[in-house]
């Protein structure tokens, strides 16, 4: 095998770029992977080497070939010009918030934004002096007239979470550039390989590691993809907080990483299935996945998106909590629990009537949102079959 540098892959598809970005099977006495470096300090030769900082790398806060094989291989399938580790997928979200703001400024964030980072916006950085102002994601340009002169961000996810709601990235990524905002992504449910993040125009990228990199809900980590506009002061914030991941949690991610598009193209396949025979059940009021034509979105998503994955919600049929509790407790696929993105399928309810502030949320009924895993769907719908029997007896 000769070593290929990330120009020489330019050209090559991305399930081959996979295969070997960030890998120096040369420097690690030909073995395939980059093993875990643990470390804290790190030994330089000479007086001057040390007093330059005049090595690779330079103590553990700062980076090991093991962050560095994984930082690499981020940077190159989300088209950036640098990638920051974090411990967690929320921490990645304050470091880029934190990178872009100073007290007294405004910022703007979608109305469906993880209910977590709105948590930060409300407290921390109403703490620090910064106003936040919710905005409802489907007013695309629109935002343009909620700009201050003292706005420095604008916050989006795509599509939300829970509600799946999808901004227009370009349009208010163009916008934005204009007026000098910065525009800042939670990139969680796509991934680089199905939203590029950058070519849409975010300056700063998210990707909550938890979730498909890792893909065996065995990890926590949280990663910032910057453009060469913000990777500089990016890079001065991680510094400041000594922000970075352990390294069994980086080499796992980067284990996950191999077979992320594998999983991610079986996630799209299991939970379209899945979403479209939830659209034919009665118990159903709507599906609210992207990738299906009457979800509203549906056009934005096939314009800018080359894939889905197998996060997606549901509104219930008006039923009570009763019903729902029902339903939920006797399933013996669907695990009930927060993060997503595993080997395994799980279902939540959820309910943002309690904090969306811009625009309204009343569903028909109760809102339940599915991961959908590896198992085989048959399986999946007869435990969903059961599922639905016994919140019809229920009421
Ligand atoms: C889970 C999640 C996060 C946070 O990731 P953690 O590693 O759990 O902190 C951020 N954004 C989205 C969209 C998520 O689903």
């Amino acid at each position: 095998m000769i070593e290929t540098t990330e120009k020489d892959r330019k050209n090559l598809k991305t399930r081959t770029k996979l295969v070997y970005a960030g890998r120096h099977p040369s420097e690690q006495h030909g073995f395939v992977n980059t093993p875990i470096y643990r470390g804290s300090t790190v030994l330089f030769p000479t007086f001057h080497d040390l007093v330059t900082r005049n090595a690779e790398f330079t103590y553990g806060t700062q980076g090991s070939p093991t962050t560095k094989a994984l930082t690499d291989a981020w940077t190159e399938l989300s088209g950036a010009a640098g990638t920051i580790l974090a411990p967690t997928g929320l921490a990645a979200i304050t470091l880029a918030l934190l990178t872009a703001v100073k007290a007294g400024d405004h910022i703007l964030v979608t109305d469906s934004i993880y209910r977590p980072s709105r948590i930060f916006c409300d407290t921390i950085l109403a703490r620090m002096g910064v106003e936040t102002t919710y905005f409802d994601p489907w007013i695309s340009h629109k935002v343009e007239h909620l700009i201050r002169p003292n706005t420095s961000v604008i916050f989006l996810e795509t599509p939300g979470s829970q509600s799946f709601e999808l901004p227009d990235v370009p349009a208010i990524a163009a916008l934005a550039r204009a007026k000098g905002v910065c525009v800042i992504l939670d990139n969680t449910w796509a991934t680089p390989l199905f939203f590029p993040p950058h070519e849409r125009g975010a300056d700063m990228a998210i990707e909550a590691g938890t979730k498909y990199l890792s893909g065996h809900s065995d990890l926590l980590l949280g990663l910032v993809s910057a453009n060469a506009e913000w990777l500089g002061r990016l890079s001065a914030t991680a510094d400041a907080f000594a922000m970075c991941a352990g390294p069994e949690d980086v080499f796992l991610a980067l284990r996950g990483l191999r077979t992320l598009e594998l999983r991610l193209r079986e996630a799209q396949r299991q939970a379209l299935d899945i979403a479209r025979w939830l659209e034919g059940r009665r118990e159903v009021a709507a599906v609210l996945h992207p990738a299906l034509p009457s979800c509203p979105g549906h056009a934005l998503w096939k314009r800018d998106f080359s894939g889905s994955s197998g996060l997606f919600s549901v509104l219930l049929a008006p039923c009570s909590q009763r019903a729902v509790a029902a339903m939920l407790d006797g399933l013996e696929l669907f695990g009930m629990g927060f993060s997503w993105g595993g080997f395994e399928s799980l279902v939540i309810p959820f309910d943002c009537r309690s904090y969306r502030t811009a625009t309204p949320w009343n569903p028909p009924g109760p809102a339940l949102r599915f991961n959908i895993g590896l198992e085989d769907v048959e399986d999946l719908k007869a435990d969903l079959d059961r599922g639905f029997e016994r919140l019809r007896k229920a009421g």
